[in-house]
């Protein structure tokens, strides 16, 4: 088995048994919507003493969107909102092919990093980043990738 099939198993393992899958209710609270391959995702996340205490997702839509919306909830908890926001812009520099994926910096998102070979996916990756983005700005409005 090779790298990209180790990833390709982790992306359907996340796709089929989701983490974090659900609403919190109170939290903060976005929307995010791809036209482009029909997904959607609804991400809430209540922040304590400064730190992500809990992130959760639902959403409907393919495999890549699922499993970075799990992949995702599961990165940024315990991190600030400071360290959230970084986290995603190093993945997305690496999704978009701008940097190497780090395992380092990435940890288990390295797995998504294969999009890079398919531009049309990367809002699929994308997506549940910007809804965790408006979540934690507090917008009550929907985000869309276009
Ligand atoms: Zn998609």
């Amino acid at each position: 088995m090779d790298l990209r099939d180790l990833y390709q198993e982790v992306i359907l393992d996340h796709n089929k048994r989701p983490r974090n899958y659900g609403t919190i209710e109170g939290a903060s609270r976005a929307d995010g919507h791809n036209p482009l391959c029909g997904d959607r995702v609804s991400v809430s996340v209540r922040l304590q003493d400064g730190k992500v205490q809990d992130a959760r997702f639902t959403g409907t839509g393919c495999a890549i969107s699922k499993a970075s919306a799990s992949l995702m909830t599961e990165a940024v908890t315990g991190l600030t909102e400071a360290e959230a926001m970084a986290l995603f812009a190093r993945f997305q520099d690496a999704v978009t092919g701008k940097v190497e994926a780090d395992d380092e910096v990435l940890g288990k998102l390295t797995v998504l990093a294969g999009v890079r070979d398919y531009p049309s996916r990367v809002k699929c990756a994308t997506l549940a980043w910007h809804a965790l983005q408006a979540a934690l700005a507090g917008a009550a409005k929907p985000v869309s990738t276009e």
